[in-house]
């Protein structure tokens, strides 16, 4: 059987690919020897019967745990009784802005919340616009709307999927107040041209960095660029501890701001059960705990070696996959220094594979043994926004035509991204990127073999 070529010229694919009906042959063979481990692009794909890639449970775990190396200091914390905010969770947001290169970090209950206290004190509020890319998750939207503000969006590029900041500036008006930076799938945004455009226009920026754990632009660490950074450390992130999240800035009246709403109001570093002080600000209660700050600066520790195999693999499996007629792997900007992964993506041209629809498509890889989804819905079209427009708060705060769904949806409107969506995203999700060099060889043959065998693929989508 041909072995599996590492750089396929667009050439040599299609001289594989003629190869297609004689690899169907040769799979019946090669399945008998139980030593097939190592499946071929030439074998018969698994949806018409052919072997799987993998079981299910060869793809690396998530989270990791190491109980030897991970518990110490999160047994310490459940046997002294302070589970409550105190010394670790300090520990944590010291370590975390370190990472950065912050000078700040405020931990927080979870992501979303992160981007509410952080809108919520950048003195956004009703009847401010904040521009935001819809292809994202609903938390970077439905922060805005919790603060009464009115998300805008932003249509995307597709080539990198992130907000594209040519459609920017034709979204600005005089309550325009923020561009959200939303780093999604963890590859940066292009942020010297959102810097650019947020002098220009003096907006504020938030960085949803909820994905881009240890990304960086330039050399500095997203979430550090512009006025506010927001992290997530929910179970899926590649910095894990079940629920949590963290603000990171610069600004110190801000981050002292941010304290302080995140903890009923009383000033900054009132240690919690401090009842009897004055309450500066209104605020609300959203801290993180001990045992959160323990589990993650377990998980911290191998953060940093993660994202380094995390970017090896993603532009391994790029090179792989680039030339397949019909796959089109993510683009980073030329300033990006390196990427946290997240996610995978890539977007799927039906044209390339006779037609096969993205669904038929990621069936098959399923059965490969290649978990993958086609990631988010529109998140511009959604009834969330109906919904909100139609609140009483809404109904005080904004003029009635601002709150017609109609005109929003209208004025809203995002062809790459409902093409994105709807039709060619691909995603395989970070633990995938943990695995070996040979486990990108097998995700990029799983393709190919869908490739080669779309004919067969096809009618048997039709029964
Ligand atoms: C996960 C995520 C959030 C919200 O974080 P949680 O910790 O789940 O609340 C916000 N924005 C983006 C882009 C995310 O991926």
């Amino acid at each position: 059987m041909k072995p599996f070529q590492e750089k396929v010229s667009r050439r040599a694919f299609i001289r594989q690919n003629s190869m297609a009906g004689l690899g169907v042959a040769l799979a019946s063979t090669s399945i008998a020897s139980p030593l097939a481990v190592h499946i071929k692009s030439a074998q018969k794909p698994a949806i018409l019967g052919g072997p799987s890639a993998w079981a299910a449970d060869k793809w690396p775990v998530w989270p990791m745990w190491n109980p030897e190396t991970d518990e110490k200091q999160v047994l310490e914390v459940l046997r002294s009784g302070i589970w409550s905010r105190a010394h670790v969770v300090t520990q944590f947001e010291k370590e975390w802005a370190a990472a950065l290169g912050a000078k700040r970090c405020l931990s927080t209950v979870n992501g979303t919340n992160a981007l509410v206290i952080a809108i919520n004190q950048l003195g956004i509020q009703a009847g401010d616009e904040v521009l935001v890319p819809p292809y994202t998750f609903i938390a970077s939207v439905s922060s805005i709307l919790s603060n009464g503000a009115m998300p805008v969006f932003v249509d995307i590029d597709p080539e990198t999927f992130q907000i594209d900041p040519a459609k920017i500036e034709a979204k600005i008006t005089p309550r325009t107040k923020a561009i959200m930076a939303v780093h999604i799938l963890g590859l940066p945004v292009d942020m010297d041209r959102i810097m650019t455009i947020a002098e220009k226009h003096k907006l504020l920026v938030i960085e949803d960095a909820c994905q881009a754990h240890l990304a960086e632009y330039n050399k500095q660490k997203v979430g550090t660029i512009g006025d506010a950074g927001c992290f997530s450390f929910q179970n899926s992130k590649n910095l894990p501890i079940g629920e949590g999240g963290a603000i990171v800035s610069n600004n110190d009246a801000f981050m002292d701001r941010c304290f302080s709403y995140h903890n009923f109001g009383y000033a900054y570093g009132t240690t919690v059960g401090s009842v009897s002080t004055g309450c500066l600000i209104q605020g609300t209660k959203l801290r993180f705990t001990e045992y959160q700050a323990a589990i993650g600066l377990a998980q911290m520790k191998r953060l940093d070696s993660q994202t380094t195999v995390r970017n090896e693999n993603a532009a391994y499996l790029k090179s792989l996959i680039k030339d397949i007629p019909g796959i089109v792997p993510y683009k980073l900007y030329d300033n990006v220094t390196r990427g946290a992964f997240h996610l995978f993506p890539f977007r799927y041209k039906k044209e390339g594979f006779k037609d096969l629809s993205r669904e038929d498509f990621l069936k098959a890889m399923k059965a490969e043994g290649v978990p993958c989804s086609s990631g988010y819905a529109t998140l511009n079209t959604q009834p969330y926004l109906k919904d909100t427009f139609e609140s009483k708060n809404y109904r005080k705060m904004y003029p009635k035509e601002m709150l017609d769904i109609n005109k929003y949806n209208e004025q809203n409107k995002c062809p790459q991204n409902d093409k994105m969506c709807n039709e060619e995203a691909v995603w395989f999700t970070q633990n995938m990127l943990l695995g070996s060099k040979a486990d990108m060889k097998d995700i990029a043959s799983a393709i190919e073999k869908i490739h080669n065998n779309v004919d067969q693929i096809k009618t048997l989508s039709k029964k």
